[in-house]
């Protein structure tokens, strides 16, 4: 079974169908949450998201965009990406951003996986660090748990209580994408970050997501290229702060 990841999209409909374009078959996706907040298309952004039928998520920007949340702890620039979004969102798409489900989420086609935006403990938790992730690997007993939030693409592995950070190997299974790939090992139990696909904030601007493939004990984390100066352009056309289209060019 092939599961495709995607996290913290944010309303970057370029950079999600750049994804979506480029990944391999999958049997089934799951979206980590934050479909919505920053970017300038987020009806659009939900709609295909929604098509994809995937397991879902809420993300805080998803609860700020349709007021569930008041925007006390957002800084300024969020709070008003947030409430630009909430004034151009469609009732249904609304209602759909209300309906998701806070993490962590366990889904019966996958046994032993967890999926949450933020952490296992708490879905506004930044998992940034070996002491974070050592926190929500002590907490949780899932073998392998997707995160989101830190819009970091990463993996932090968990064995007799010590934290490592693994490096995916280039993968060539991809032909020319630029994937990398993580061997399952059965002794040890994971957090796994997608990257994201909408707003990256690991120096590398290209959209991340990943692949987990059971069948072949793998994940494989894939970054690829999208029309940025289109995404930029919506953001400016719309409004919206100028730093939410230049950031997108840094990859922070
Ligand atoms: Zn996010």
């Amino acid at each position: 079974m092939r599961l495709l990841l995607l996290s913290d999209v944010h309303a970057n409909l370029e950079a999600l169908e750049s994804c979506l374009n480029a990944a391999p078959e999958y049997d089934a996706a799951v979206c980590l949450g934050d479909t919505v907040g920053y970017g300038a298309s987020p009806n659009e952004t939900i709609e295909r998201v929604r098509a994809l039928h995937p397991i879902l998520v809420r993300g805080n920007h998803d609860r700020a965009c349709c007021g569930l949340e008041d925007l006390d702890l957002f800084n300024s620039v969020a709070a008003t990406a947030a409430l630009w979004t909430r004034q151009q969102l469609s009732r249904p798409n609304l209602d759909w951003l209300r309906a998701l489900p806070a993490g962590p989420v366990a889904h019966a086609q996958w046994p032993g996986v967890c999926f949450v935006h933020g952490s296992p403990e708490d879905e506004d938790i930044y998992i940034a660090s070996d002491i974070a992730a050592a926190e929500a690997l002590r907490a949780g007993n899932a073998a392998l748990t997707f995160f989101g939030h830190t819009h970091i693409q990463g993996v932090f592995a968990w064995q007799d209580g010590t934290v490592e950070n693994p490096t995916p190997m280039p993968s060539r299974i991809a032909g020319r994408l630029h994937a990398t790939c993580l061997k399952l090992d059965a002794k040890k139990r994971y957090l796994i970050n997608p990257g994201s696909v909408g707003q990256p904030r690991d120096r590398d601007r290209r959209a991340g997501f990943a692949l987990l493939d059971t069948a072949r004990h793998e994940v494989r984390l894939y970054r690829v290229p999208y029309d940025i100066q289109r995404a930029q352009q919506r953001i400016l056309e719309a409004g919206l702060p100028s730093v939410l289209a230049l950031r997108l060019d840094e990859g922070r």
